[in-house]
């Protein structure tokens, strides 16, 4: 017999199966020894209140062992022969329409211009060893995408249920912890996501889809408003219609597309800091404990958001014991990111802090600072178009924005990867710090004013949001807090204009702007839906039906 259960318990009697058996036992009369089998179907943490509570669905095999695998496998046949659709980027919005296109019949072209999960790690370990940042092989760029070596977070605020489950189970199928199908806020870690992406790959390969590395799309070839393929830096050309999932840091994509008349528009980003804290501190703040977290709880999460001048300020991916990461695309540039091991246990949290900015805010000029000003003028100049970008007509205006605050951030960091930061309490009181907390950011931090050099409409908003969430959560307004520039990339600064029905970019035929870089996801799992749709958009374009 199979029962289910919703529950509430102590931290320590989900701590295993046998404490849960006992619990349950008790609370429901029932005999143990009967229990052959108890499976967690959904588990959250209610830290509300001073006394912690972990709520639990679970599943109870009475008498019987289960029959049923713990994730929904899907079906991958061979594709040898069948109509060829160009996928560039192996991020998760290309890799999940790779396999989709498999599950509709299609044959997936996979064009990445980095090399593979594995290889790549090296190139990122530099970064922090040598601050050398290759423009091809970085955080951002290479298997896996943005979110290779990340916190690996699979939550997502899409309402499509279904959806979500399904990109959750094809992650399971392909070695992801069953956990993440069960945790209210699931995650991979840093440690497990490679693995599970070289798996994905294989599944693309065996079905008989290729997989390019090394290999960059650099335009698009487009005979009378429709794709008939691309042209890359190998000198190799593919043919069919093209699912564009490169990312919001392939900036040379964006340009390519505006230099060729391809409709785009600015769209609005965050911008702001990385904060980190030492995850004692989060953990003590969060459980209402002194003692932190003790030995049943995770590293606490949190989440902030309030209005300060008319714009959104909130944190954003927090990474709860886990590392501030140099996630740069190119050189002369820092830009800051997080990222934790499935385990969690850095000693530190930290979270993105960042103001909402929109294209119509770009449009004053006091917006700036002389060095950011010279900067964007600088970058205007290498524009064919020579796009308006002060004025928020240009479609690249944020982009250069984020460029330019990048590049000051890069200057201001002694043009190296050491990060200009400054402690959270100094920043508020617009005082340089004379000295730094430790910090998991392995390329290390120069103390900076911040305050002084980052835009003051940012700026500005920062302090208010920080008093307000010192107030709202005592001890979290702190120097033992530091700050850490510059976190530009929180989504993309373009959104490639698509038609809502078909997928397919409003004036070019046979082009499917795909996943975070097209402006249609934030986040792995957003990503990886948007992937799937754009597939069955490709089949429907193709005239090809699901079995
Ligand atoms: P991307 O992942 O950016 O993939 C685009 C791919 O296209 C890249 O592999 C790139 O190399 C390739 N490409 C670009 N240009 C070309 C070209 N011209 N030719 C061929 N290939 C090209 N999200 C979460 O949901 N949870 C997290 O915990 C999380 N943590 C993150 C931590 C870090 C350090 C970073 C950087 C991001 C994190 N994100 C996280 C964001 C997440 O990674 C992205 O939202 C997601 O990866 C977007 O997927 P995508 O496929 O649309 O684009």
């Amino acid at each position: 017999m199979i029962q289910e259960f919703q529950i509430r318990v102590l931290p320590e009697q989900a701590a295993n199966e046998q404490s849960l058996k006992q619990f349950i036992g008790r609370d429901k009369g029932l005999d143990i020894r009967t229990i052959h089998a108890l499976r967690i179907l959904k588990r959250s943490i209610d830290a509300r209140q001073r006394t912690i509570y972990v709520n639990l669905k679970v599943r109870l095999y009475i008498n019987e062992v289960p029959q049923d695998e713990e994730f929904i496998r899907t079906i991958y046949n061979k594709v040898e022969g069948k109509p060829q659709v160009i996928v560039v980027g192996a991020g998760p919005g290309g890799l999940f329409a790779a396999l989709r296109l498999i599950e509709l019949g299609l044959r997936p072209v996979v064009v990445e211009r980095g090399k593979n999960v594995r290889d790549r790690k090296i190139d990122i370990a530099r970064i922090s060893r040598e601050h050398k940042v290759d423009s091809e092989s970085n955080y951002s760029f290479g298997e896996g995408g943005a979110g290779a070596y990340s916190d690996g977070k699979l939550y997502t605020r899409s309402k499509k249920r279904g959806n979500v489950d399904k990109i959750l189970n094809v992650f399971c199928q392909h070695g992801a912890s069953t956990s993440i199908l069960v945790d209210a806020h699931p995650h991979i870690g840093t440690d497990k996501l490679p693995r599970v992406i070289e798996n994905m790959r294989n599944t693309i390969i065996e079905c008989g889809g290729e997989v390019h590395f090394k290999t960059r799309m650099d335009s698009l070839i487009i005979e009378k408003n429709k794709i008939t393929g691309i042209e890359t830096n190998t000198g190799k050309t593919f043919k069919g219609p093209v699912i564009l999932a490169t990312g919001h840091s392939a900036r040379d994509v964006y340009q390519w597309l505006y230099d060729n008349g391809v409709e785009m528009e600015a769209k609005g980003i965050a911008v702001g800091v990385r904060l980190e804290h030492p995850s004692m501190l989060i953990d003590q703040i969060q459980y209402h404990n002194k003692n932190g977290r003790g030995k049943y709880l995770p590293a606490a999460e949190y989440s902030f958001v309030t209005q300060a001048e008319g714009r959104g300020v909130y944190s954003f991916c927090m990474c709860p014991g886990g590392f501030v990461v140099p996630a740069a695309s190119g050189p002369h540039q820092i830009v800051v990111n997080g990222m934790s091991p499935s385990n969690r246990g850095s000693k530190w949290s930290n979270s993105g802090m960042v103001v909402e900015i929109r294209p119509e805010d770009l449009s004053d000029n006091s917006l700036f600072t002389e060095e950011l000003k010279t900067k964007s003028e600088e970058l205007k100049a290498t524009n064919k178009n020579n796009g308006q970008w002060t004025t928020g007509h240009c479609p690249l205006t944020m982009m250069y924005f984020q460029e330019a605050l990048e590049a000051t951030c890069w200057q201001q960091g002694n043009m190296r990867q050491t990060a200009p930061s400054q402690r959270m309490m100094d920043f508020t009181r617009k005082k340089l710090s004379y000295d730094l907390p430790d910090s998991s950011y392995s390329p290390g931090l120069v103390s900076s004013p911040l305050h002084f050099w980052m835009p003051t409409f940012i700026t500005s908003r920062l302090i208010k949001g920080f008093q307000q969430f010192g107030k709202s959560s005592h001890g979290f307004l702190t120097n033992e807090a530091v700050m850490i520039g510059v976190e530009t990339r929180t989504s993309a600064p373009v959104r490639i204009l698509r038609d809502n029905e078909t997928l397919q970019h409003v004036t070019i035929n046979g082009l499917f702007p795909c996943g975070e870089g097209a402006g249609y996801a934030g986040g792995i799992v957003s990503a990886g839906i948007d992937g799937e749709r754009c597939a069955e958009a490709v089949a429907t374009y193709l005239g090809i039906e699901e079995d």
